[in-house]
C-alpha cells in the first residue's frame, strides 16, 4: 500500500460513501480495486461479504491472481471475484425456487437459442431463413437488455413487430418449460427477482456488503440496474472506469452510466488518477493525441515517469501473408536483441479471423503462443454432444439437449416420430424426455419407435441416478463407451484423422473434468454446477482454460482490455479493418459516429503497450477471392509524426530481408540464435 500514490490511497480508504474512480489507461484503476479488497479485509470485513465484478473471465482471473498476492488463502476465503454473468448465474442458481425454476437448470448459448427459435418458427408453420432467425435472436436480446417485456413489445400496430413479439413470448415460455435460461437472463432475472422480492434483495445486500466493479464504462442498462440494486441506499461500492475505453456499445454498453451514477447517488465521490505506471511517455503521448480526436465529457491528463522510450514503428507489407511472416520475424529479431521472454509479446488485431496467418507463422517457427478468444474447445460439435448428454442428465426438461442427442448416435428415430413426440409433449405440456415414458404415446407412434424412446428414457434416468453417486468424469467415460460414440464418430466423420481428433477432444474433456475434481476435493462441485460453469465460460470467452507458460499472446483488441504487455504488435492497421468496414458503412448510411468507438478500440490497443509498440498494415489484401488495395488506417494519420518511424520493408534489418526472400522463417531463427 505504501507504493500507492495519494489519489489511489484516498480511493482505497474511502469506504463510507459511493465512489467512482475515473481515470485513463494504466493509471492503476484495477490496482485500486485489488488493494481495496485487501484493505477492506484487513479492516475486518470478512472476505465473503466482498464482491468484485468485471467483464471477462480473463480479467476476473487476472484480478484474482493480483489479490492472491496481497492476502493469504485463509483471509481470501469466500471472496467473490467474478464476471457479471457468473454472479448472475450464482444468484439464479441459489434463488431458482423463487424464480420458479427447478434445480439443475440449463444455460443456453447462442446456438441453443437460435435452434429453439427455429423450432418455434417451424411449429407456428411460418418459414424463415437463417439470417432472419439471427435477427429475431438479436431483437429478443435487445428487448431483454432494455427491460422490454413481450407484452410491451407486442403493443404496436406494426404487424412485423407484433409477430416478433409473439415469438419472443413463445421463446420465454419455452425456456421456462425447458428449465433453461439464456445469456441475457443471467443479468435480467436477478434484476427482476430483486425488484419483485425485497426480502431476497435484502438477503443479498447483506451478503454483498461491499461491491467493486472494474471496467464500469462497459456496463449496459441491466447491469447498471443490478449494481444499483445490490448497492442499495447505503451505496457501499467502488466502481472504476475510463470512458475512453468504452468499446461495447454494440452490446448495449452505455458510457452515460458514468454520469448517471452522480444522479442516482448524490453522495458519490469522484477521484481521478493521473499518473500512468504502464507505458513510456511516447506511447502515452501517442495514445492521448489519438483520443483527443473524440469529444470528451471528462478531461483526463495522463503522465508517466517511465522515460520517453523508442519511436513507434510502422511497418508496411505487400500482402497479408507477408505481413504475418514479417511480423513474426520482427518479433523473433526483437526478442533476440532484447533477451526478453515470449510472454512479453502480444499480437493484437481487430477481428478473430486475422489470427490464422499469424498462428501459422508462429507455428512454423516453433514459437509457443496462446490464442485468446478463438473457436472454443467447447464449441466443437463432439464436445457439445457430450455436454448435451450431461445437460439432459441434470435437467430432464432440456428439450434442446434432448433433440441434439436423441439421434447422436443414431437410434433409428425418424423426423416424423420426433415430430409426433414433440406434438404430444406440447399438448401435454411435458418435456420430450418425460413424453418418452408415457403410455399414451403408443397411440401415435409405431410400437418399435415407442420401445426405442422408452429405452432411451430408461437409460437416461438410470444414468441420472448414477450422477448423484459418482464423479462427473467417471460418468462421461462410462457413458461414451455405452453409447458407442467412438464408432459413431468413425462412421460419420469425414476422415479417420478427423474422427481421431474429435475423440481426442472428448478425452481432453474428461481429463479436464478430472482436473476440476482433483483440484479441490473438499469442495466437490455438483455436476449441474460444473456444466453451467463450462457453458458460461464458453459463452463469455470461447476460450481454452490453460494459458500459463512462456508464450506469445494473440488476441483481439476487445479481449486485450485491462491487460498489459512489454511489447505490442498492433497488426492490420488499415481502413476497413480498424476502423471496421461495417462501422464506416453504417456511419455513412445513418450519420452515426461509430468511428469514435473504433478510435477508442485503437486507444485500448495502444495503451496495452509498456515499452514498445509496432504497427503494421498491408498495401494489398485478399478479400472475397480478389486482391484489393488497402489504405493505412486514418488513425495512424492522427498520431504525432515525430514519434513514428515509418519503416519501409526494404529498410528492415538487411539479414531479415535477405533470408525472408529465400525460405521460411525457420532459417532466420537459426541464424539469429
Ligand atoms: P486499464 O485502464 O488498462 O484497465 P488500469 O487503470 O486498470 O488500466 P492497472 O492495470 O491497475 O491500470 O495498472 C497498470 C500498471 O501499473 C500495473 O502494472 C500496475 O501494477 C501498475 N501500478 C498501478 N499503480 C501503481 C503504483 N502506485 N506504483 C507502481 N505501479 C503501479
Ligand atoms: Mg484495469
Amino acid at each position: 500500500m505504501t507504493q500507492l500514490n495519494p489519489q489511489q490511497l484516498a480511493a482505497v480508504k474511502l469506504v463510507d460513501c459511493p465512489l467512482l474512480v475515473l481515470a485513463g489507461a494504466g493509471s492503476g484503476k484495477t490496482r485500486v480495486i485489488t488493494e481495496k479488497i485487501a484493505y477492506l479485509i484487513k479492516q475486518g470485513l470478512p472476505a465473503r461479504h466482498i464482491t468484485a465484478v468485471t467483464f471477462t473471465n480473463k480479467a476476473a482471473r487476472e484480478m484474482q491472481s493480483r489479490v492472491a498476492k496481497l492476502l493469504d488463502k485463509q483471509q481470501a476465503r469466500g471472496l467473490r471475484v467474478s464476471t457479471f454473468h457468473a454472479l448472475g448465474l450464482e444468484i439464479i442458481r441459489k434463488e431458482h425456487k423463487t424464480l420458479g425454476y427447478k434445480p439443475g437448470l440449463s444455460l443456453y448459448d447462442e446456438e441453443d437459442k437460435v435452434k429453439l427459435l427455429k423450432n418455434l418458427i417451424v411449429h407456428s408453420k411460418s418459414d424463415c431463413d437463417a439470417e432472419q432467425v439471427e435477427q429475431y435472436a438479436n431483437q429478443i436480446g435487445q428487448w431483454k437488455n432494455a427491460f422490454v417485456t413481450a407484452k410491451q413489445a407486442g403493443s404496436t400496430s406494426i404487424a412485423e413487430q407484433k409477430a416478433t413479439a409473439q415469438l419472443y413470448a413463445d421463446y420465454i415460455r419455452s425456456l421456462k418449460a425447458y428449465n433453461a435460461v439464456d445469456f441475457d437472463d443471467l443479468i435480467l432475472l436477478p434484476v427482476l427477482l430483486f425488484q419483485q422480492h425485497p426480502a431476497v434483495l435484502e438477503k443479498w445486500q447483506n451478503t454483498i456488503r461491499y461491491l467493486l466493479v472494474d471496467e464500469y464504462q462497459d456496463t449496459n442498462l441491466t447491469q447498471y440496474e443490478l449494481v444499483k440494486l445490490l448497492a442499495g441506499n447505503l451505496g457501499r461500492f467502488t466502481v472504476v472506469g475510463d470512458d475512453d475505453q468504452s468499446i461495447y456499445a454494440w452490446r448495449g454498453a452505455q458510457p452515460e452510466n458514468l454520469s448517471q451514477l452522480q444522479k442516482d447517488f448524490p453522495r458519490l465521490q469522484v477521484i481521478k488518477l493521473e499518473q500512468n505506471y504502464r507505458s513510456t511517455g511516447r506511447i502515452l503521448k501517442v495514445a492521448n493525441q489519438l483520443i483527443a480526436n473524440n469529444p470528451h465529457t471528462y478531461e483526463k491528463k495522463l503522465w508517466s515517469e517511465l522515460g520517453y522510450g523508442d519511436p513507434l514503428r510502422v511497418l508496411s507489407h505487400k500482402d497479408e501473408i507477408t505481413e504475418a511472416q514479417q511480423m513474426v520475424a520482427e518479433l523473433i529479431h526483437h526478442k533476440f536483441k532484447s533477451g526478453g521472454r515470449y510472454r512479453d509479446y502480444a499480437i493484437l488485431y481487430r477481428g478473430n479471423h486475422q489470427s490464422r496467418l499469424f498462428e501459422r507463422g508462429l507455428r512454423e517457427n516453433n514459437i509457443p503462443y496462446f490464442i485468446s478468444g478463438s473457436t472454443s474447445f467447447f464449441a466443437y460439435s463432439e464436445i457439445k454432444d457430450i455436454l448435451a448428454y450431461l445437460r439432459l442428465l441434470v435437467n430432464p426438461d432440456d428439450n434442446t439437449a434432448f433433440l441434439r442427442i436423441i439421434n447422436t448416435p443414431r437410434r433409428e428415430l425418424g423426423p416424423s416420430t420426433l415430430e409426433k413426440l414433440s406434438a404430444y409433449a406440447n399438448q401435454r405440456q411435458i418435456s420430450l424426455l418425460s413424453a418418452c415414458n408415457e403410455m399414451g404415446l403408443g397411440q401415435i407412434v409405431s410400437s418399435k419407435s415407442q420401445i426405442r424412446l422408452q429405452k432411451f428414457y430408461d437409460w437416461i434416468m438410470n444414468a441420472a441416478q448414477q450422477v448423484e453417486q459418482h464423479e462427473p468424469f467417471k460418468i462421461i467415460a462410462a457413458m461414451i463407451v455405452e453409447i458407442g460414440y467412438e464408432n459413431w464418430l468413425r462412421e460419420n466423420a469425414k476422415t479417420i484423422e478427423s474422427a481421431e481428433r474429435k475423440m481426442k477432444n472428448v478425452h481432453e474433456l474428461i481429463d479436464w473434468l478430472k482436473r476440476i475434481a482433483n483440484k479441490d476435493p473438499a469442495q466437490e462441485k455438483a455436476l449441474d454446477e460444473v456444466i453451467a460453469n463450462i457453458m458460461l465460460m464458453d459463452i463469455l470467452e470461447r476460450n481454452q482454460e490453460e494459458e500459463s507458460g512462456d508464450q506469445v499472446s494473440l488476441m483481439t483488441l476487445h479481449s486485450a482490455k485491462g491487460l498489459e504487455f512489454q511489447h505490442v504488435l498492433l497488426v492490420g492497421m488499415e481502413e476497413n479493418i480498424l476502423p471496421h468496414q461495417n462501422t464506416l458503412e453504417s456511419d455513412e448510411q445513418n450519420g452515426s459516429n461509430g468511428i469514435e468507438e473504433e478510435r477508442r478500440l485503437a486507444y485500448v490497443g495502444i495503451t496495452r503497450a509498456q515499452r514498445t509498440l509496432t504497427f503494421s498494415y498491408c498495401t494489398h489484401r485478399k478479400k472475397y477471392g480478389d486482391i484489393m488495395e488497402c489504405q493505412p488506417s486514418r488513425f495512424l494519420g492522427e498520431l504525432p509524426e515525430d514519434d513514428l518511424e515509418w519503416v519501409n520493408k526494404k529498410q528492415l534489418p538487411a539479414d531479415v530481408v535477405k533470408e525472408r526472400g529465400k525460405t521460411n522463417l525457420q532459417n532466420l531463427r537459426a541464424m539469429l540464435s
